[in-house]
C-alpha cells in the first residue's frame, strides 16, 4: 500500500499534530480476525502514513497484535490505550501496568481512563488522574485522557481541567455529543473521534442499501472531520479489505460546509437513537455469547435501508452464518446494564428473529 498524504490536526492541549485519520483498535481484536491478519492490518496502515493507534485490554488481542506490528515502528506511532473508570487504584495501575506489557512498550503516549459515563466512574476521575500524575512522573504516560458515552459526564470531567484528550462517539446520526467537542475546542483539548461510521453501519439514508460504497466512507469521515474542534478520527478496521477502503476514501476526504452537515444529519434522524453502535460491550457479558454486535446492525440495515428482496437474502444469510442465533436470548438484561447507549437488547433481539425468520437455535451455554 502506499503512503497516503493526509490533513495534519492540532490534538488541542498535547500539541500532537497528527493525520487526521487514524485507527481504533476494537475489530482489530476479535477473534475471527487473527493474529497475523490483525498485526498486519496495524503493519500496513503505520506504511500507509496512519500516526494513531487507539486500543484497550478488553479488545481482544487487539493490544498484542498491536504490539507485535510496532516492533521496528514505535517511534511512528502515537499510542493511546485505556484503562476502566470503575476500577480501584490498584485495578486501575494493574491494567495499565497490561497494557504496557501486551504493547511490549515502555510510554503510552496517552491513557484514558474508560468510560466515565455515570456519577460513581465520575467520582472516581480525581483519584485515577493522581495515580496518572505519578505515572507522568515516571515516564510510563504523557498524556492523561477519558473516554465516554455520556455528554454531561464527559462535560463535567473536562471541565476539571486534567483532562488533555476526550474520546467520544461522533457521527453524523449521532450528535449528542456536538456540545462535548464545542467544550473541548473552547478548553483545548483534543478529540478522539470514535464511531464516525456508527460502528460501521452508516448509510447515506437514502435510496438503496449499500453499506460498502466508498462513498459512505467518504460522506461519514468527511462529516466527522468538519467539526471546528477538529477532531482525529479513529474508525475500527476488522480486516485488510476494510482497510483498503479505507484508505481509498481518505484522499477524497474534506471538510463540510454547515448547509452539507444539516443535510446529512436531517437524513439521520430517520435512523432514531436506537441503532447498535458495534462496539461489543454487551457481547462479553452475554451467559449465551449472542453475538449481539453482529445480528442488530444486520436488523438495523434491515429496518433502515429500503431493502429489496436481494438485498434482504443477503442480510439474511449473514444473520443465518452466526454462531447462535437471536432465540438464544434468556432475556436475563445483562446486556442493558452493559450497553452504553440502553438499548433494549432482548426486545431488539426478539424483532430481528421475527424479521430473518430464524431457525430455531441451541440454548445459551453456561459462563
Ligand atoms: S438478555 Fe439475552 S442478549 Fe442480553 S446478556 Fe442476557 S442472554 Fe445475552
Ligand atoms: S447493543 Fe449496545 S453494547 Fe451491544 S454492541 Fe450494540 S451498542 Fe454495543
Amino acid at each position: 500500500m502506499n503512503a497516503v498524504e493526509m490533513n495534519r490536526i492540532r490534538l488541542g492541549r498535547t500539541n500532537l499534530r497528527l493525520p487526521v485519520c487514524g485507527l481504533g483498535g476494537i475489530a482489530l481484536g476479535r477473534p475471527d480476525v487473527g493474529d497475523m491478519e490483525g498485526a498486519e492490518i496495524v503493519r500496513r496502515a503505520v506504511d500507509a502514513g496512519i500516526e494513531l493507534l487507539d486500543t484497550f485490554s478488553a479488545y481482544g488481542r487487539s493490544e498484542w497484535r498491536i504490539g507485535e506490528a510496532l516492533k521496528g515502528r514505535r517511534d511512528r506511532v502515537t499510542l493511546v490505550t485505556k484503562a476502566r473508570a470503575s476500577f480501584t487504584a490498584d485495578q486501575f495501575v494493574g491494567q495499565i501496568e497490561g497494557s504496557l506489557k501486551a504493547l511490549g512498550v515502555e510510554t503510552l503516549d496517552a491513557l484514558l481512563i474508560k468510560n466515565v459515563d455515570d456519577d460513581a466512574r465520575l467520582e472516581n476521575v480525581a483519584g485515577h488522574v493522581a495515580t496518572l500524575r505519578r505515572l507522568q512522573a515516571q515516564g510510563k504516560v504523557r498524556f492523561i485522557g477519558l473516554s465516554s458515552h455520556s455528554p454531561h459526564h464527559a462535560m463535567a470531567a473536562i471541565r476539571t481541567g486534567a483532562i488533555d484528550l476526550a474520546e467520544v462517539p461522533y457521527n453524523y446520526a449521532n450528535l449528542h455529543f456536538e456540545p462535548v467537542l464545542d467544550l473541548a475546542a473552547e478548553m483545548d483539548v483534543g478529540i478522539l473521534a470514535m464511531k464516525p461510521l456508527g460502528g460501521g453501519r452508516l448509510f447515506p439514508g437514502t435510496e438503496k442499501g449499500a453499506p460498502e460504497t466508498v462513498e459512505t466512507l467518504v460522506t461519514a469521515l468527511s462529516f466527522a472531520m468538519s467539526h471546528p474542534s477538529n477532531p482525529a478520527l479513529i474508525p475500527g478496521i476488522g480486516s485488510l479489505r476494510e482497510l483498503d477502503r479505507y484508505f481509498e476514501a481518505i484522499p477524497r476526504l474534506r471538510r463540510l460546509s454547515p448547509e452539507e452537515k444539516k443535510t446529512l444529519s436531517d437524513a439521520a434522524t430517520a435512523f432514531g437513537a436506537d441503532y447498535c453502535r458495534a462496539c461489543g460491550y454487551c457481547r462479553t457479558v452475554c451467559p449465551g455469547d449472542i453475538p449481539v454486535d453482529e445480528l442488530l446492525p444486520l436488523h438495523d440495515r434491515g429496518r433502515y435501508v429500503r431493502t429489496d428482496d436481494t438485498n434482504r437474502q443477503v442480510l439474511r444469510g449473514h444473520y443465518q452464518k452466526l454462531a447462535s442465533g437471536a432465540k438464544a436470548c434468556i432475556e436475563c438484561g445483562r446486556c442493558i446494564e452493559e450497553c452504553p447507549f440502553k438499548l433494549p437488547v432482548p426486545q431488539r433481539l426478539k424483532e430481528a428473529a421475527a424479521f430473518f425468520a430464524e431457525r430455531p437455535s441451541a440454548p445459551p451455554r453456561a459462563k
